[in-house]
């Protein structure tokens, strides 16, 4: 097991309806040990991409992307939920429905910030039905940006974004993938890597 399995196994809590609670280490208290190792562990594994922007979503994934942005010495740049429908063209959009609540979201991310000269690295929490995925992506290929790689922490193995994703030929690559759970007794089972 790898240090985030780890941590799920020590302080992960499975919930109903498929939902893991990692909030006292990675998405409300963060560990930021566990993030410079996850950063680490990206770099590693995207090793030999050239990649000069990081990009997120808000809330959970900017901590985390913004240790793994130390690690590779480039910007974040988070998309950001936006309330307002009276967006001017310098935004660029994408509609993500929520997994945790079951909402739509406009996300918006400026047109100063991400252009085809960049060579993007996708960072996010949660890997589950894959639409804040297919957001993030939209959005970069708006911009006319390279998506390099995709570094999820948790995916969830059983539900289906990262085969989707894996499908439409990103490499995605994630730390954790929880093969199957049970709220019932609390266990966590890992797809060996
Ligand atoms: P997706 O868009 O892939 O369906 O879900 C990804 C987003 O939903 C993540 O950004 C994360 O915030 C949230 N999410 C999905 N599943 C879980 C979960 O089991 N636990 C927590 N804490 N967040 C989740």
């Amino acid at each position: 097991m790898n240090a985030l399995e780890e941590r799920i196994m020590k302080d992960g809590v499975v919930k109903e309806g498929n939902v893991l609670k990692v909030d006292s280490f990675l998405n409300h208290q963060m560990d930021v040990e566990l993030f410079k190792w996850m950063g680490e562990e990206y770099k590693r594994r995207f090793a030999g991409k050239n990649i000069n922007k990081i990009l997120t979503i808000e809330a959970s994934g900017i901590g985390i992307a913004s240790v793994v942005a130390l690690e590779f010495g480039v910007p974040v740049v988070f998309a950001k939920k936006s309330k307002s429908i009276n967006l001017d063209g310098e935004m660029y959009t994408a509609q993500v429905e929520s997994f945790t609540h079951k909402n739509v979201n406009t996300v918006i991310v400026s047109k100063k910030f991400l252009g085809p000269e960049d060579h993007i690295l996708i960072i996010d929490d949660f890997l589950a039905n894959g639409c804040a995925l297919q957001g993030l992506i939209q959005i970069a290929q708006s911009a006319g940006a390279t998506v390099e790689g995709i570094g999820i922490a948790i995916e969830k193995g059983f539900q289906q974004g990262g085969r989707m994703i894996r499908n439409l030929g990103y490499q995605l690559e994630s730390l954790a993938i929880v093969e199957s759970m049970d709220a019932a007794n609390g266990s966590v089972e890992f797809r060996e890597q």
